[in-house]
């Protein structure tokens, strides 16, 4: 699937289904970096969080022109520098715009203007988080992650085995291929469970610059 595939923007969808979907997302909103429900991530392009921080001018220009409301602006209650853009998967991951409209708004720099391919962008690595919650490593056949994937077939294989514990079926386990994840969080937003078993982390782990105001 290329990255103009994904599906079309929140802000396209019908008031009602937008509501489901904001609804939906709400309980997530107290997500905090480490919980092991899932990571902040800058928005793509960001450049490396202490330059970021620098740069970046808290001016919403990239959450005012995301049509999926994926950029959030951080506020005291969200444990990250107030006022810079981040962005929750579980709650709105980036469906990778094929103009990447949040770079282009960015004035400053903090989105770095030659990203030009949202397939090149890369907001984090996905890993499996909970192997022993996975119901693809269980010897289910769920896969939703691997099939929801913008690059399926390079970010996200499946790759099979025996399962040892009947010796007659084997297991599908997703596995993410760092090199060609752009950190969308899709996987993430996708898992069939209440606790995602894949979640997209930083490719910087958090450090204290992460949350200074
Ligand atoms: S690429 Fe699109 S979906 Fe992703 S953060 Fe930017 S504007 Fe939002
Ligand atoms: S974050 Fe998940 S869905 Fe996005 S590219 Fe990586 S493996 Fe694929």
């Amino acid at each position: 699937m290329s990255a103009n595939n994904v599906k079309q923007p929140q802000k396209n969808l019908p008031t009602g289904v937008k509501g489901a979907l904001v609804g939906a997302g709400a309980s997530c909103l107290v997500l905090k970096a480490g919980s092991g429900y899932g990571w902040m991530l800058r928005p793509p392009g960001a450049v490396a969080e202490d330059d970021f921080l620098k740069k970046c001018l808290r001016c919403g220009r990239c959450a005012h022109v995301c049509p999926y409301d994926a950029v959030k602006m951080g506020k005291l209650s969200d444990g990250l520098a107030i006022g810079t853009p981040f962005i929750v998967p579980r709650e709105m991951p980036c469906y990778l715009c094929s103009d990447l409209p949040c770079v282009k708004a960015c004035p400053s720099g903090a989105l770095d203007p030659e990203l030009k391919d949202p397939l090149k962008t890369r907001m984090g690595t996905a890993v499996i988080s909970e192997r022993e919650e996975c119901l693809s490593i269980k010897g289910l056949r769920c896969e939703v992650c691997y099939r929801a994937c913008p690059v399926i077939d390079k970010a996200i294989t499946v790759e099979n085995y025996l399962n040892v514990e009947t010796g007659r079926h084997a297991i599908f386990e997703p596995v993410v291929h760092k090199k060609d994840c752009t950190g969308c969080g899709i996987c993430e937003k996708a898992c069939v469970l209440e606790r995602p078993a894949i979640v997209v982390q930083p490719l910087q782990p958090p450090t204290e610059s992460w949350y200074e105001s």
